[in-house]
């Protein structure tokens, strides 16, 4: 039977809801039960694959090639179960499958209406493909009193009613400013947020509230007051030092305690949370200090680059360092001699990334790292402009580019039209829309033996994710190879690169794919443990 946990948020934006819905999986995993998270996106685009990364930060692929919110990547980071096409909706899929079934016939003599055909359409993505985890945890993207949500509310209460209050919680997730002039936390936005979700007709069960400083105990008296919920739902949710500490704050906060409560779950035991304890660890005790820096284009906006920052800071867990990053823009490059800004980086990553701008700063940082043989990293694009930068300056292409610019002399990476998912060939014209067309999810990869990247992965055929348009053009394959840049990862038809590596460089790797989505800190990638390594033992040569 699967209990339902509806995660709403209040007061502003960008409190960490998605963290908070993450952690408290991680917290019910511990308590040893199966849970699935999933996110409801309020806004009309169909997934956000053709959103600006400036807009919404990162695009979260799944195995199963859906484009989704960078929330999920929460999701998998903190429980490690891996995220679904089913797992992320937004308004916009919702209508159109709605509006799809209408031409269909399938409503034939009724008017369409957002109650009950949309509401309907909401309830049955949240209750399809559970598994039977013993939690569903459903966050509702947006903050309450916008005029998207409401659907997603609405669809939410009914669902709270027929299911029940022994299968179904709605924990409010809200915010305390301090007012320094006045020496206190404020309850006042909690109470007026909670009142909004009232006015749709849902009363929380908990409240967990942001807050920079401890919240006394007459407050949250007085938030339960007002709220109508018993004090001990009022969960502080303290700013800590590490999200890993996420977890384990609130359970100090009586968090798992109060959902097992609602649930009349037993709770005497306590949850084995030395997973976090351990990472906490390792993250606020390191042995030592590596600097990263990160060549890309999204760089004013970090959550564009999400779980690369993460796998790079589980690397870092891997090795007992901690990892700082350097996001510089490659367009910095431009003008200026890299030497002056990459100087004092132990590695160099450039990461996935779209269209002209900025290219010849990657390609120079590529240079520069194959040159002064600092380790390398180069992740989808980064791949592609370090097969570029070899193209040009080992095989001696000069016209070496990638048509994703326009025509190219020497097109190393072209627009692929045909290729191999499994048994099944997906065709893709010049012509293809935008949305969802691009080699999207997981693929095989195999493995050339006595590579670096055999034996990182310890492996023949390995699986990644991928989210990219164009190719490495395998008919360089041989000039580039004589050149010193071996293709060491090739689709299971040896017809896609997926790695090339530089085996005479301390640790030179391009891959194709997106291995950062798949980091945990429990389970740090090995391609990133490898990599942060390489940037310890650099760090010790000067
Ligand atoms: N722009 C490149 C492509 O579409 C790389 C994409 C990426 O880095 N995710 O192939």
């Amino acid at each position: 039977m699967t209990r339902f946990i509806f995660i709403t948020g209040g007061v502003v934006s960008s409190l960490g809801k998605g963290l908070a819905s993450a952690a408290l999986g991680a917290l019910l995993q511990a308590r040893g039960y199966a849970v699935r998270l999933r996110k409801l996106d309020p806004y009309l685009n169909v997934d956000p694959g053709t959103m600006s990364p400036y807009q919404h930060g990162e695009v979260y692929v799944t195995d199963d090639g859906a484009e989704t919110d960078l929330d999920l990547g929460h999701y998998e980071r903190f429980t490690g179960v891996s995220s679904r096409r089913s797992d992320n909706v937004t308004t916009g899929r919702i209508y159109s499958t709605v509006i799809a079934r209408e031409r269909h016939g399938d409503y034939l003599g009724a008017t369409i209406q957002v109650i009950p055909h949309v509401t309907d359409a909401i309830k049955e993505f949240v209750t399809a493909d559970l598994d039977g985890a013993d939690f569903a945890l459903i966050e509702i993207g947006g903050t309450v009193g916008d005029i998207e949500g409401l659907p997603f509310l609405e669809a939410i209460r009914q669902l709270g009613n027929e299911l029940g209050p022994e299968r179904s919680m709605f924990v409010h997730l809200t915010l305390l400013p301090y007012i320094p002039s006045a020496g206190e936390l404020k309850t006042k936005p909690t109470q007026h947020s909670v009142k909004e979700l009232l006015s749709v007709g849902i009363q929380p069960d908990l409240l967990l509230c942001r807050s920079e400083r401890p919240i006394p105990d007459s407050e949250r008296r007085k938030i339960a007051l007002f709220c109508n919920v018993v004090q001990d739902a009022v969960i502080p949710a303290l700013d800590v030092s590490t999200i890993y500490r996420v977890p384990i704050s609130y359970h100090e906060g009586g968090l798992d305690v109060q959902v097992c409560k609602h649930f009349r779950l037993p709770h005497d035991s306590e949850p084995d949370l030395s997973r976090w304890t351990n990472i906490v660890g390792r993250v606020t005790q390191p042995e030592g200090e590596v600097t990263i820096a990160v060549v890309g284009k999204y760089i004013k906006l970090l959550d564009a680059y999400k779980s690369l920052a993460e796998a790079l800071a589980h690397g870092g867990i891997a090795n007992n360092v901690r990892v700082r990053l350097d996001w510089i823009d490659s367009e910095a490059f431009e003008g200026e001699d890299p030497v002056d800004i990459l100087d004092n980086a132990n590695a160099i990553l450039v990461p996935g990334g779209f269209g002209e701008r900025g290219t010849e700063g990657k390609i120079k940082a590529v240079r520069f790292a194959r040159e002064r043989r600092v380790p390398y990293f180069g992740i989808c694009f980064g791949m592609q402009m370090a097969v570029i930068e070899a193209a040009r300056h080992l095989a001696g292409l000069e016209g070496a580019s990638s048509t994703e610019f326009g025509p190219a002399v020497d097109p190393v990476v072209g627009l692929m039209t045909e290729w191999a998912s499994g048994s099944e060939i997906v065709r893709r014209g010049a012509d293809s829309g935008m949305g969802g067309t691009m080699r999207l999810g997981a693929y095989e990869c195999r493995l050339k033996e006595g590579s670096r990247a055999h034996g990182i992965y310890r492996s023949a055929a390995i699986s990644e994710r991928h989210r990219h348009r164009y190719e490495v053009n395998i008919r360089y394959r041989e000039r580039l190879e004589a050149a010193g840049l071996v293709f060491s990862g090739l689709s299971p038809d040896e017809v896609l690169p997926e790695i090339v590596e530089i085996p005479d460089h301390p640790w030179f790797i391009g891959v194709q794919f997106h291995p950062e989505l798949k980091s945990k800190p429990f389970d740090p990638h090995p391609l990133f443990t490898a990599f942060i390594r390489a940037a310890v033992e650099q760090s010790r040569l000067v």
